[in-house]
């Protein structure tokens, strides 16, 4: 395994496309440490599986340089990389058997054949096939060619990295979870360095240590699952992680206050540098309490519509004219005159899109 370090890298898919300025890749600077579990999440289009196939090598980028450890793999073919890759649709042999299927690629390393039998065996386990390790791929389902798929990216211990691009995708939603927890499960043992595509939160947030957020080509941010929680460095990670996503409300900065309307909004910082754009306040519907009007400390808000979503309700409200949601649990009266309250600490200010702590 090695440290996956990203120098630099811009990628245009051609000449014209770059004389154009339209980058896939704007500027990725960003190292993947030795043994780490990080998820690529971000929407569609943004740049995930781009960013994966210069790891692997299967594109060489516009710009910019890969080094695994000290070395310099910018130039370097996808089969003198040492990368396992593990793709949305399974890639097997349907003649071989599935114990042969995992066998494969240690028999390309001429790893020894006892070790190679040993491995499998183990490997059969993990992924529940052992049932099946001399029956033919072919006939298997979509789940259990993808398990093999999985198994064969996993049987090798001397990858420099395993890269899984959306993996689950034709997996169905009980095994998902299976499947999940077993990578997670051989990650805490081996310690492999994995990078994992997903623009599925859930799915990120559960199997990642760290997750790499893009949007349009760039990475907005890295992070635990609770630092992007907590303190989103870009209103679209606030947005895109969480169900639902940050309230993002427009506000003016006075005198050392947030105001929304005329209502004075209790934040952690209303600072706001001087020639700073846009200015935003963002709140997760989590940390919005609703309340009786009058309650000390309130603002006023407008009842818009209640949606169920089983354990918990959202709550669509007005604020000073702009949307705000909150998340209240199921049996939770709600107040004919209602209000909201939240913390200061749970107030993040924004400018130009940006968390304006983390310009500073
Ligand atoms: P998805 O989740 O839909 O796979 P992604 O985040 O993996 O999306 P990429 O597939 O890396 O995104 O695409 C990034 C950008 O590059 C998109 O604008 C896409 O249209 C463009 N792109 C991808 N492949 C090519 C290609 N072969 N030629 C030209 N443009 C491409």
């Amino acid at each position: 395994m090695a440290r996956i370090r990203l120098d630099h890298i811009r990628h245009a898919y051609t000449p014209e496309l770059a004389r154009a300025g339209n980058y896939a890749l704007r500027e990725i600077d960003h190292a993947f440490e030795d043994g780490g579990a990080y998820a690529l999440l971000g929407p569609s289009g943004c740049g995930k599986t781009t960013l994966l196939n210069i790891i692997s090598g299967l594109l060489t980028p516009s710009e910019g340089h890969i080094r695994f450890g000290e070395r310099d793999v910018t130039m370097l073919a996808p089969e003198q990389r040492n990368i396992a890759q593990v793709f949305q649709f399974p890639v097997i042999y349907d003649t071989m058997t599935v114990a042969q299927n995992l066998a494969f690629p240690l028999r390309n390393r001429r790893v020894p054949e006892p070790e190679i039998a040993a491995r499998v065996r183990e490997m059969l386990g993990r992924i529940g096939l052992e049932a099946k390790a001399d029956r033919k791929a072919r006939g298997l389902t979509a789940d259990e060619k993808q398990k093999i798929s999985l198994g064969r990216g996993l049987v090798r211990s001397d990858v420099n990295a395993i890269l899984f691009d959306e993996p689950l995708t034709v997996i169905d939603p009980h095994m998902k979870w299976v499947l999940r927890s077993l990578l997670k499960e051989l990650h805490r043992e081996f310690r492999m360095t994995m990078v994992y595509v997903t623009h599925d939160q859930t799915e990120a947030l559960t199997f990642a240590e760290k997750v790499v957020v893009m949007y349009d080509g760039e990475v907005v941010q890295i992070g635990t699952p609770e630092e992007l929680f907590e303190r989103p460095r870009h209103t679209f990670v606030g947005y895109f992680i969480g169900s639902p996503g940050m309230n993002v409300m427009d506000c003016r900065v006075e005198d050392g206050a947030a105001l929304i309307g005329g209502e004075r909004i209790p934040t952690r910082n209303a600072r706001a540098p001087s020639g700073a754009g846009k200015l935003e306040l963002g709140i997760r519907p989590e940390f919005v309490r609703l309340v009786t009007r009058g309650t000390p400390g309130s603002l006023p808000v407008t009842i818009d519509k209640v949606e169920d979503i089983g354990s918990e309700r959202i709550v669509r409200a007005r604020l000073g004219g702009e949307k705000l949601a909150a998340l209240v649990p199921e049996g939770q009266g709600l107040p004919a005159d209602a209000a909201v309250t939240f913390d200061a600490a749970a107030v993040n200010l924004y400018a130009d899109s940006w968390l304006i702590e983390e310009r500073a």
